[in-house]
Parts: C-alpha cells; sequence; structure tokens
C-alpha cells in the first residue's frame, strides 16, 4: 500500500483515540481513502471512535452512489452515517435559487439577473450541501471533542488540489482536515479498491465516465457529460436541467448548455423551450451590457445613487428583462430606481452603523 500522509498533529489525535470521520461519496478516491485509513488506524492502534458519513445530494446523485456507500461501510466493519439538506437535495437547492433571483430581480434587490447554477468559483453545491451539512452533524455528535475529517482528496485531481496541505486544522479549532491520500497516483486508488476485493462504482468501468460524482458536475468535461447523458438513469434529471437552462437563461456550464448534448432525449416543446431559452439568454447579455459596473451592487447593497441617465438606462433594460422573462418587476423608471437605490443606501448605513 502508498505510504499514508500525516503530521504531527493528527498523529497526536490519533494516539489520544479522537473520533475519525472519513466522507464517502461512492468514488473510488473516497471508496480508497476510507480503506486506506482504517487499515491505517488499525494498525497505529487507534482506540476512538470512527465512522463513514456521507452527504445525500438526492436525484442528482446516481443510483449506485449509495448502495456503494454501504457495501464500504460493511466490507470495513464501521458505521454509515448519511445526512441531507432538510430544504430537499442539490437539483431543488438549483430551482430555489432560479426562484430567488426572479424575486431578487423584481424587488431591484439585484441588479443583473443571477445565475441559477454553481460555478467552479462559487460552488454552494459543494459547501452548502456537503461541507456544512457533514460538519455540524460531527460536532453534534462529538460535543466538546476535536474531530479528524478524512477526505479522499489527491493533488494529481488537478491544478487546485495539487496546493492542497496534507491537514488543516479548521477556523473553529475543533476539527481537523486530513488527506491521508493526497499524494497517491489514480493507479494507486484502483489498486487499493481491487486490493480488498472491492469494485468501484460502476459508472467508472460501465459508463465510461472519468470522475464520479454528480451525474452531471458543473466541473465535468465534455466526455464525461457525454457519458452521463447516454445513461438511461439520468434522463429524467437531464430533461429536468434543461429545463431549468431554458428557464433560467443560463447554460449549465456558462457557455456549454446541457440542453445541446442530447437533445434527441426531448420533445418537441422541450426542444422549443430550450431554444426560445438560448435566445432570451443573447437578449438578456445585450441587455445588461449597458450597465457600468458603478452601478452593480457590490455584496448585495450600491455604493452609490445613479445619475439620472444610468437610472434611464437601468429603467430601459429591466424594462426589456422584464417582459422578455414575463416578471413583475417593480422599478421600472427613473424616480421609482433612485428611490430604491436611496433606500437600499440608507437600508446599508443603518446596518453598519
Ligand atoms: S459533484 Fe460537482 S456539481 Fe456535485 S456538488 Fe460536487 S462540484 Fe457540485
Amino acid at each position: 500500500m502508498p505510504v499514508i500522509a500525516s503530521v504531527p498533529a493528527i498523529d497526536e489525535l490519533i494516539a489520544a483515540g479522537s473520533p475519525v470521520a472519513i466522507g464517502v461519496s461512492g468514488g473510488k478516491d473516497s471508496q480508497a481513502a476510507a480503506l486506506a485509513t482504517v487499515a491505517h488506524l488499525d494498525r497505529i492502534g487507534h482506540a476512538g471512535p470512527r465512522l463513514l458519513i456521507h452527504s445525500d445530494l438526492g436525484i442528482v446523485e446516481w443510483s449506485d452512489s449509495h448502495p456503494m456507500c454501504d457495501k464500504l461501510a460493511d466490507h470495513i466493519g464501521i458505521d454509515l452515517v448519511v445526512v441531507r439538506r432538510k430544504a430537499g437535495g442539490l437539483m431543488e437547492r438549483w430551482e430555489s435559487r432560479w426562484e430567488s433571483s426572479r424575486v431578487r430581480y423584481e424587488t431591484l434587490s439585484t441588479v443583473t439577473l443571477v445565475p441559477c447554477w454553481s460555478t467552479p468559483d462559487m460552488r454552494f453545491c459543494t459547501s452548502e450541501m456537503k461541507t456544512h451539512i457533514i460538519v455540524a452533524e460531527l460536532h453534534r455528535r462529538f460535543k466538546g471533542q476535536t474531530v479528524i475529517n478524512v477526505t479522499g482528496i489527491r493533488r494529481q485531481e488537478s491544478r487546485k488540489r495539487a496546493m492542497a496541505t496534507v491537514a488543516t486544522r479548521q477556523k473553529d479549532g475543533r476539527m481537523w482536515d486530513w488527506r491521508p491520500i493526497i499524494d497517491w497516483t489514480v493507479d494507486e486508488v484502483f489498486a487499493e479498491i481491487d486490493r480488498h476485493g472491492l469494485h468501484p462504482h460502476p459508472a467508472y468501468r460501465g459508463f465510461g465516465m472519468s470522475r464520479v460524482s454528480c451525474r452531471f458536475c458543473i466541473m465535468s468535461n465534455l466526455a464525461d457529460i457525454a457519458a452521463a447523458a447516454a445513461q438511461p438513469e439520468a434522463h429524467d434529471l437531464y430533461r429536468r436541467m434543461v429545463g431549468l437552462e431554458s428557464t433560467s437563461s443560463f447554460g449549465f456550464q456558462g457557455a456549454r448548455w446541457l440542453g445541446d448534448i442530447a437533445p434527441h432525449l426531448l420533445d418537441a416543446g422541450a426542444l422549443q423551450r430550450f431554444a426560445d431559452g438560448k435566445i432570451k439568454a443573447l437578449h438578456r447579455i445585450a441587455a445588461e451590457a449597458r450597465i457600468a459596473p458603478g452601478m452593480l451592487y457590490v455584496k448585495g447593497w450600491p455604493t452609490r445613487m445613479l445619475t439620472d441617465a444610468e437610472a434611464d438606462i437601468l429603467a430601459e433594460t429591466r424594462s426589456r428583462i422584464t417582459n422578455l422573462f414575463g416578471f413583475s418587476s417593480a422599478c421600472l423608471d427613473r424616480a421609482s430606481i433612485h428611490h430604491r437605490y436611496s433606500e437600499l443606501l440608507a437600508e446599508h448605513e443603518r446596518r453598519a452603523a
């Protein structure tokens, strides 16, 4: 087995019997990390509690992901804890974000329409749907203890991950993130799974995916998106996601639209709505291009009053977008826009005070 990366702080916590929680997704890296970590803990005599923890994101996940986590827990002989967001899975989160974007637009609480999808720079799908929920559960279970939170992150996966450290203490000081297989290669990961007589998620060898995560991930490459769309179990989700692209006018990966990947899965009505959505996107982008950076809010607040000319531009833009999307927007003329900016500036000042 390749080397398990560690640091003295992690070794001390293990020696003291701190709880170890291993995050699992059903994918190969977390599978190998769980197998290797538990073997390491046994070898060095860790006596504290251990568990696997999985955040269930709902219908965006492959049908095999949860069963893979169950099988892994059975093989290792430790409990699997499954957590989920009370308000629904990731698809529901993307849909509700579009709904809130519409309401914020109508009330001029945002100057431009906000995309519904998470992006590589704004991964609320990971932070809200996985990290926060898992951390809250571990704090609840292990009150007053320092928990070691294990992930299967590897440096080979991306340029950003190449910069990752072996272990990091979280800001609240009550948890350490530990990445024991950080230097493993992909071959070493598969070899570890094979060595235990287990199988990796069928999506790798059966569906031809290079990564197993959400069926359609904001960071998937084109080949993985096409491979996912070819799987019958992903078709209902595919249509729902294309529906959201059509309604919102935002492509799932910005310039890459899911609706272009497998249009044969869409009926005539869905195809028409998708074509309309892409046209709406062009009109939206053209309309919002007239908004100068200084007119935008920063962290949700205006930074200054608009000039009359700017307020007129914003009124025209808002009228065009409101008609395009069938919104019921307020603040469609110069006076009401000035009023809204002054109201928000005063509110921001009041809160700051
Ligand atoms: S797998 Fe992709 S889409 Fe799913 S939560 Fe992670 S980053 Fe977001």
